[in-house]
Order: C-alpha cells, then structure tokens, then sequence
C-alpha cells in the first residue's frame, strides 16, 4: 500500500487566495489593509528564509507586512521596546516575534517577549491569556503549525471525534497547542516526550499521528498502524550522504537533490512509513506552508477582531 500524499502546499495556496476577499473588504471598511509587525532578531538562515515566506504570503494577499529587525547582540530590553512601539501601532494589528531569540537575551526571553504583545494582536498564540482561552475552547488565537494541521485534517476529512490521536512532542508553539485541538474536536489524545516508554508502541495505537519532534527519521514503520494518518511536522537538514543514503534508495529525487545541493530536507518521518500509512503529508511541501496560510488567516481574524 503506498500513503495518499496529504498536500499542504496546494491546501496552502487555495486558502491564501480564499483570504484575498477578506482582505480587499477589511481594506475597503477601514481604509487601510490588514497590518503584520514581524520582528526578526539575529541572523539565524532558516528564519531569515521562515520570515520571508511569511512576509511575502501576507503582502501577496494584500496586507500590509513590517520587518523590525534587532541585531543579534541586542538585549531583551530592545525587544521589548520594539514589542511596546507595535503594540500602540494603529496600522498593525499582529505581531510576530519569529523564535527562537538570541541566547545572549536570557533563558526566559521568550515568555517575556512573548507575554509582552497584545493577546489581540498575538498572531502566534502564544501569550498565556491566549494559551488559556484555547485550553477552555473558547474563540482566540491558535498557533500557526498545529492550526495548519487540523485545518489538512479537517478539509481532508480525516475523522478525528472518537478517534486514537498520538502527538509527538510537547513544545508551547506546536506540541501542546496541537494534542488541545485534537482534544477539542473529540480525539482521545496522547501526548508523547523524550521520556514516554515505549514510544513506538503508543504511537503505533494512533489512528492520527502527529510528530513534532525535530528528530530526522525518528518515526519508522513500527510506529504506524496499518492505514493510519500520518502528520510530518519537523522539518530537518541531511547534509551528510550517509544518511541520506540510510533515507533514501538509489535513484530517488532527494538522492538527486543532495548531490546538486549538498543537503536535503526531511521530516521526522522515515519515508518507508508511505508503505504503511493510509495517508501521509510531505516535507517540504507538507505543514510548512499551511503554517504560512494560517500566519495570513491569523493577521486578518485579529485585524476583522479589533475595534476601530
Ligand atoms: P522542540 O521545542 O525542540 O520540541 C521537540 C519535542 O519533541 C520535545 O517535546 C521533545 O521532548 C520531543 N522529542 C525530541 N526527541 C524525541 C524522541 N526521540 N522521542 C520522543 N520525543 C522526542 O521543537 P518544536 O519547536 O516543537 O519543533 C518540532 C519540529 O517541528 C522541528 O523539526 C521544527 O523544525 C519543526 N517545526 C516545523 C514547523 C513548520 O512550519 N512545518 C513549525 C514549527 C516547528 P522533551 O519535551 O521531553 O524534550
């Protein structure tokens, strides 16, 4: 059996261009578009290209889309400063602080930044006010990846009430958000760790299989029940051909990529799990651009939201 392939790239693209009208009305009532603060801080690559993308689709649709940037030797201070200045910005109505911060800004940098912004403009869901509302099911801001993920579920119709749902991986930004919103649409869900016992066990119960892990490969086939859906939410670099040769058969596109490249990428699912799987999304072109899509869904709720 090879797995449907669940595409989030084409998913992404159709929900972009169904948000454009949402934008040209906000634009027409308010007389301004949609805006989007992002602060960038450092110079790491991948948030560099993670902000880009995010600018462009939000721009694309017909925002408005700030970059801030602060140096990478700038102290929490300076964040918080430019968090405060986009916060009483009348032309922004979201923000984005793209993590992960400096480690020169302290251990404890993001919960500061990140509890510093306006829930009404928290574009990531990730404020505690905003965290809080979404554990009591209320209406708020959900963080972009796992809302991109029940958004594939959901328009791909994978039942998920009184299902097996295991999520790998307990992150703020993507694990715990994403076992609530399995919760809330009636899964019975399990939350697995670096500690959980027996891991491929649990997760080879899961009619729905999420992983967050950042580990490359780390789910097999004995994680996979027959025909399960499988949701492929890490994203890592190959760059040596060992391992790319341990991924993939001669032959293969990705073979053919490293040997152009240098690198690839894959996610934390080993491609044999195709073999098992019902249904299995992509890396690239699996959750990362949904992630985008909902950036975008995201700055126009929370600007439709605000009053003014
Ligand atoms: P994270 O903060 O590093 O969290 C990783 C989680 O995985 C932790 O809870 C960790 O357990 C668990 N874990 C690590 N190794 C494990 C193992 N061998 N067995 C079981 N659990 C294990 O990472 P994150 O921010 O959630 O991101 C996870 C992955 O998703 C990364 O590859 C990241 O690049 C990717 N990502 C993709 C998108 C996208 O748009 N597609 C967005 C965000 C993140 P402990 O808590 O016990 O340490």
């Amino acid at each position: 059996m090879t797995a449907r392939r669940l595409d989030g790239a084409a998913l992404a693209a159709r929900i972009r261009a169904e948000l454009v009208p949402r934008v040209a009305a906000f634009t027409a009532a308010r007389g301004r578009p949609p805006g989007l603060g992002v602060v960038l801080a450092g110079n790491r690559p991948e948030s560099e290209i993670y902000v880009r993308n995010k600018l462009k689709a939000v721009s694309d649709a017909g925002c408005r889309a700030d970059l801030v940037r602060i140096g990478e030797g700038a102290s929490l201070q300076d964040a918080l400063d430019v968090v405060a200045r986009l916060n009483t910005d009348d032309a922004i109505d979201a923000i984005l602080v793209q993590s992960p911060l400096p480690g020169g800004m302290g251990k404890d940098a993001e919960h500061r930044v990140f509890e510093a912004i306006d829930p009404a403009k928290d574009v990531d869901g990730f404020h505690p006010a905003n965290v809080g509302r979404l554990v009591q099911k209320r209406p708020t801001l959900v963080a972009c990846t796992p809302l991109g993920c029940i958004e594939l579920l959901e328009r791909e119709r994978i039942p998920l009430a009184g299902k097996t749902a295991v999520v790998i991986g307990r992150s703020d930004l993507v694990g715990k958000p994403m076992a609530l919103l399995l919760l809330h649409r009636d899964a019975t869900v399990t939350l697995c760790h670096s500690r959980t016992v027996d891991l491929s066990r649990v997760a080879a119960g899961a009619d729905v299989l999420v992983v967050a892990a950042g580990r490359a490969g780390l789910v097999t086939r004995e994680f996979v029940k027959p025909g399960a859906t499988v949701i492929d939410v890490g994203i890592n670099v190959l760059s040596s051909e060992s391992d790319v040769h341990r991924f993939f058969p001669p032959e293969s596109a990705k073979r053919k990529t490293f040997a152009e490249k240098g690198s690839v990428l894959v996610g934390d699912v080993h491609p044999e799990v195709a073999e098992v799987a019902g249904a299995i999304t992509p890396v690239p072109g699996g959750i990362g651009p949904l992630t985008i899509a909902m950036v975008l869904r995201n700055t126009i709720t929370a600007a439709e939201s605000r009053r003014g």
